[in-house]
């Protein structure tokens, strides 16, 4: 689903992703774990075109997404993405701010974009809510509405950058079981998170960044009770 090749990306002189190599097969479910600074929200960004990838190759599906060409609304069909901060558009209510990219983008009747926006509202618990606006919601909830914003145009991978950090502790686990909820209907994740416990218990593989390489990377077993590296030992030691 994903295949990343040599991916390095540069600020400047600060070289912020070395050597970047993986593979991510169709439904797996792979957690992203690593000291700040260490490159995993450039990481993804560089996925879905967010930042220009200095050298490398990046494909999702068919899409080289480092092809000269490629066409970005193209990807970002297919690429959904939940960011730290919800960015829900605040003068639109929940309804809306879910049905707002099949309209533009997928030219979907109306009736139809609604009924798939009332469904996944549906299936992160929020369907009472659907007039309401953002300011109105918690914190866990507008997450929940930007998950399911994201899952609108039918994405082949969902990627998550920290979709919990931003929350007050009470509303980490309803973030969380949605996610779960994804990964177990089968849905191509890749998570960055500092919920040990979550990537424990979802993720297929965990991958250890540090300093721009992907350090060390495994099951969640091999990664947290047997770290080989020295550099995943001490990040773990001070985590867990
Ligand atoms: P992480 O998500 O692991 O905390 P980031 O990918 O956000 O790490 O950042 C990795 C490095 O890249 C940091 O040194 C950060 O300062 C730098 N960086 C990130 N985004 C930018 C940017 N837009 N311009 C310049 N430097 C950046
Ligand atoms: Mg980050």
């Amino acid at each position: 689903m994903i295949i990343v090749e040599g991916l390095q990306k540069k600020f400047g002189d600060n070289e912020v992703l070395r050597d970047i190599s993986t593979t991510i097969t169709e439904k797996e479910v792979v957690c992203i774990i690593g000291p700040s600074g260490s490159g995993k929200s450039t990481f993804l960004r560089c996925l879905n075109l967010l930042e220009e990838v200095t050298a490398g190759v990046v494909k999702i599906g068919e899409v080289t997404v480092t092809a000269p060409k490629t066409n970005i609304d193209k990807l970002r069909q297919n690429v959904g993405m939940v960011f730290q901060q919800f960015n829900l558009f605040p003068h639109l209510t929940v309804l809306e701010n879910i049905m707002l990219a099949p309209k533009h983008i997928k030219k979907a009747s109306k009736a139809e974009n609604e009924k798939q926006a009332l469904a996944l509202l549906d299936k992160v618990g929020l369907a009472a809510k659907k007039d309401e606006y953002p300011a109105r919601l918690s914190g866990g909830q507008q997450q929940r509405v930007a998950i399911a914003r994201a899952l609108a145009m039918n994405p082949r991978v969902m990627l998550f950058d920290e979709p919990t950090s931003a929350l007050d502790p009470e509303m980490v686990g309803e973030v969380l079981q949605v996610m779960k909820d994804l990964a177990h209907e089968g849905i191509t994740m890749v998570v960055v998170t500092h919920e040990m416990g979550f990537a424990r218990e979802v993720a297929d593989r965990v991958i250890f960044m540090d300093g721009g390489y992907i350090v060390e990377q495994g099951s969640p077993a091999a990664i947290f009770d047997a770290p080989q590296h020295e550099r995943t030992q001490a990040f773990l030691s001070k985590v867990l």
